[in-house]
């Protein structure tokens, strides 16, 4: 007898809600995430708690601290629900010291990062622009100016998009009462930035006009990219850079199924009921996952308005100049890369996307720019213990 029935990979709200309906039909579950705990990006506050709680009673077994890469234990079924990262669009000066991910300075500020003081200009595109800002300003940080490059009427659409959506719009008001009186453009976004040894000012394409502003940090990002290498990885096939599934989550390979952001950015509730379906299916529950159906269209249409409001502009594809870094780790230009015609062969020529982080950031700045994407992937793709390849094989 098999030891697992399903293997999830992802701690996150899809992983957890799809290992708990696979657990609670009796399914033997493991759980592989590569934190130090369970939760994903955004289930590690007391909202998440009645999920946590649940998962804990499940019987689903979770092991942290594991990165799962081709080597996985042995099971009927498996789930991917490995989320995803922040995107990165290179602009002059984006390497320098002070400038941070949007998502990144979110957790850095959650775990103790002191902005009490500190100038920081937040760009950038989505909903997350609003969560990070407000969160500096609470923490005491003086918040310069939020810089959105979706345009008003753009945005303006997905407010009354959130009319059909009272919790997101009621969150959203919350978010825009918090940053009262902090300068707020839309359509506009960062060129550069300058400073001696790190940020020390913004210049910033506001409509028409250009508008510079001294400040100590940048909080920037454009939006999330699915993580997609494992799904890659095991031959699933992928469509414009998320994990292709079919009603049930199923991928193009058997008895793989995908849920949460892998399968497209969409937010949290889209995550868990992906999820919950995921999971049910995987346990040869078809009929209790139909149940679910209704729910997960409604998810799905808030994520297409996400995607057509914030879909980054085609102008911040020419902020890159010549000598402008787009692989930090390999320091490749973005004139190193011109007439190159694929991923492949600007790997090849360059190492772009050869260094410590194997293409997790300059990945998708180069998707974006150029329009590439990796066609093969090689295993273990992350940096990888040792540890981790044995006790997934064992187990
Ligand atoms: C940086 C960032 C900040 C965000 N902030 C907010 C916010 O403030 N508010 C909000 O509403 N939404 C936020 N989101 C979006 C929110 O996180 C998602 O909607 C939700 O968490 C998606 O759930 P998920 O289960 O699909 O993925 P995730 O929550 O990302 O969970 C995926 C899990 O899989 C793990 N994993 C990935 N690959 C492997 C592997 N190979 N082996 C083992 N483990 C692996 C990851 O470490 C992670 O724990 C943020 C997203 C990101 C990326």
């Amino acid at each position: 007898m098999r030891r697992w029935e399903v293997v999830v990979v992802g701690a996150g709200p899809a992983g957890i809600a799809a290992a708990c309906r696979a657990a609670e039909s009796g399914a033997r579950v493991l759980v592989l995430d590569d934190n130090p705990s369970a939760g994903g990006q955004i289930w590690r506050n007391d909202a998440a708690q009645p999920w946590l709680e649940r998962f804990a009673e499940s019987g689903a077994e979770l092991r942290t601290g594991c990165v799962a890469t081709d080597t996985l234990p042995e099971a009927r079924s498996y789930v991917l629900a490995t989320g995803a990262r922040e995107l990165f669009v290179p602009f002059p000066g984006w390497t320098l010291p002070g400038v941070f991910g949007l998502g990144g300075m979110q957790a850095l500020v959650k775990s103790g990062l002191d902005v009490a003081g500190k100038r920081v200009v937040v760009a950038g595109s989505g909903p997350l622009l609003l969560a990070v800002a407000s969160l500096l300003r609470k923490r005491g940080a003086a918040v310069s100016a939020v810089v959105e490059q979706a345009d008003r009427t753009r945005m303006a659409g997905f407010g009354a998009r959130l009319l059909l959506e009272p919790g997101k719009l009621a969150q959203g008001a919350g978010l825009m009462m918090s940053l009262l009186g902090v300068p707020f453009y839309t359509g506009s976004w960062v060129e550069s930035v300058t400073g001696r040894g790190s940020v020390e000012r913004v210049r910033m394409r506001c409509g028409g006009r250009v508008v510079e502003q001294d400040c100590d940090a940048l909080a920037v990002g454009y939006g999330l990219t699915p993580n997609t290498e494992l799904a890659a990885l095991l031959g699933c096939h992928l469509t414009q850079g998320a994990v292709v599934v079919d009603e049930w989550q199923e991928t193009s390979v058997d008895s793989v199924y995908a849920a949460g952001e892998v399968t497209g950015i969409g937010g949290v509730e889209k995550s868990r009921v992906e999820g919950e379906i995921a999971g049910l299916a995987a346990a040869g529950l078809q009929g209790l996952a139909q149940q679910l159906f209704a729910e997960r269209a409604r998810t799905h249409a808030f994520a297409d308005g996400l995607a057509r409001a914030f879909e980054p502009r085609a102008e911040l594809r020419k902020l890159a100049q010549a000598e402008t870094l787009v692989c930090r780790c390999e320091d490749v230009t973005r004139g190193a890369l011109a007439g190159m015609k694929s991923w492949r062969e600007a790997k090849l020529q360059t190492r772009c996307g050869m260094g410590p982080c194997q293409g997790r950031v300059c990945g998708g700045a180069t998707r974006f720019l150029f329009g590439w994407g990796a066609d093969s992937m090689r295993p273990p793709v992350f940096p990888v213990k040792v540890e981790s390849l044995i006790e997934t094989r064992q187990s």
